[in-house]
């Protein structure tokens, strides 16, 4: 005997919609678990406390799920706990690793449950996304994708062989023989480029600009997109970039948009680009990031773009630990 756990949401209390949101939940449960309607024992709802309108196990029953016996309760209120939230617990005479399913708002975060899910996190440079995106990571036990450094990745390959950025031509001949590959040790990104690993060398200022420049054509991006959407469909990822939640990954199941005034984030940049000892000069590098944004908004190929369904998230005037709470407590309001 086995136990197979799921839960969905609805929007509001609602027989009609009830009724929907059992029958797709059962029904996910049985095909994505291949079970035989005679192999389910019983099966146990529970519904939070702002659900009155209908029993889910009436609903289970008039959707064919007659053949066991069906069991609803209602949960105690919790502060905090998910709205409109039905749980269901399918006892199986069957002896396999079950699929546990999750649907609508009510995507699990739980590590005993492991769903996969994905967090994008778009913005102009010095936002916050990379630090942002590497606590949530640490947090959950994820892996973290730097989309930007790939771009960069590029770039210093232009850099280094000669290849004008300004001749898309070459640009996307030069695509051809980059060797790019994006290794993780000890959960940290390590991007490189024939096998040799370059992390280091794409945080270089010169690069920022060149990165801009290459990622402006389609050649370019195409190729990546394609790595980072291979990445984030084979396990839980948090990505971060410019285009990840509008265009990379239009499903993920979170998208958060990170702005900042460009005085906060050049300052930032500085700091960050002091304390690794580069010799570098404030107003240079806030022209340089207002040049940057400009470049990546006004691309043609998937800009620099919020997502209509992204949360934004000023920082402003928030630390990293704010934005990390902050992140989190939506992400909670979500599932
Ligand atoms: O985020 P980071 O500053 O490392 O990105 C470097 C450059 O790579 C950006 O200015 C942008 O032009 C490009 N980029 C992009 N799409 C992404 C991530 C970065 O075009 N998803």
């Amino acid at each position: 005997m086995i136990v197979i756990r799921g839960a969905t949401t609805i929007e509001r209390d609602d027989a009609e919609e009830i009724r929907g949101a059992v029958k797709e939940l059962l029904e996910q449960i049985e095909n994505r678990n291949s079970l035989a309607r005679s192999e389910i024992v019983s099966i146990v709802f529970s519904s939070t406390s702002d659900i009155h309108s209908y029993y889910p196990a009436k609903a289970a029953r008039e959707a064919g799920f007659e053949s066991c016996s069906l069991f609803s309760a209602m949960e105690p209120e919790i502060d905090g706990g998910l709205k409109f939230c039905i749980r269901v617990m399918l006892f199986i005479e069957k002896n396999v690793t079950p699929h546990h399913v999750y649907l609508r708002g009510a995507k699990s975060l739980r590590k005993d449950i492991s769903q996969k899910f994905n967090v994008a996190i778009d913005g102009p440079a010095g936002s916050g996304k990379s630090t942002l995106a590497k606590a949530l990571a640490k947090d959950y036990k994820i892996l973290y994708l730097d989309t930007g450094a790939m771009y960069r990745a590029c770039a210093l390959y232009a850099l280094e062989h000669g290849v004008d950025l300004a001749n898309e031509s070459a640009v996307c001949d030069m695509m051809q023989k980059v060797d790019l590959s994006v290794v993780y040790q000890d959960g940290e990104q390590h991007t490189c480029l024939g096998g040799k690993d370059v992390s280091s060398e794409i945080r270089e200022p010169r690069v920022s600009m060149a990165a801009s420049v290459a990622s402006k054509y389609p050649c370019v991006r195409v190729k990546m997109v394609e790595k980072q959407r291979e990445i984030a469909g084979k396990m839980s990822c948090v990505l971060d970039g410019r285009d990840i939640g509008s265009f990379v990954l239009p499903d993920a199941d979170f998208k958060f948009y990170l702005t900042a005034s460009a005085e906060v984030r050049a300052r930032r940049r500085f700091d960050e680009l002091k304390a690794k000892g580069y010799d570098v000069n404030f107003d240079d590098l806030k022209r340089e990031i207002e040049a940057r944004d400009l470049q990546d908004s006004a691309r043609e190929f998937s800009p620099l773009k919020k997502a209509d369904d992204a949360i934004e998230i000023d920082s402003s005037e928030m630390t990293a630990e704010q934005v990390l709470a902050e992140i989190k407590k939506r992400m909670q309001e979500k599932i």
